[in-house]
């Protein structure tokens, strides 16, 4: 039986933090950052898409996005289609807590995550949630947060 492979997008599939930019004054996010053509514009990271399609064949392979606003699914598929990632779901959260009380309720083995917020202040002042990581850690989830589609490739094949 293939393991459970949950992955995040933003930030770790995606440069969000690029649209973030476009779309603060350094301590709120405007509610623009989330319109459909803005997320369009999001660029897959290095090698995000021949990795995920790699481990997709390895890995029962889902994403799931904290993207708490109307129209979220219908853009989140449009985007990764269009980039032609694969996947067998989508699973769309409120907010990064709800994120891992999902992970803790569903089939899990691992969850590729930046695990960080705070996108719109300087890229050094991100918030990173060592908290979720060692939850997810306690209940045998393995979190890749270090994000390099290389490097994760390596470890994961
Ligand atoms: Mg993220």
């Amino acid at each position: 039986m293939k393991r459970y492979l949950w992955c995040d997008i933003d930030s770790t599939v995606n440069d969000h933090w690029r649209r973030i930019k476009r779309n603060t004054d350094g301590t709120r996010i405007y509610s623009s950052a989330w319109s459909y053509d803005e997320i369009m514009k999001d660029e897959p990271l290095h090698h995000a898409v021949k990795a995920n399609n790699l481990l997709f064949e390895k890995y029962n392979l889902s994403f799931v996005t904290a993207r708490g606003f109307d129209g979220a699914l219908r853009v989140t598929q449009d985007w990764l289609n269009i980039h032609k990632f694969k996947y067998n779901n989508i699973v769309i959260v409120k907010n990064m807590k709800e994120k891992v009380e999902f992970i803790l309720d569903t089939t899990c083995h691992i969850l590729i995550d930046d695990m960080t917020t705070g996108q719109e202040r300087c890229r050094n002042n991100l918030t990173f949630h060592i908290e979720h990581i060692a939850r997810l850690a306690r209940k045998g989830i393995r979190v890749v947060w270090n994000i390099n589609w290389d490097k994760i490739l390596k470890a994961l094949i």
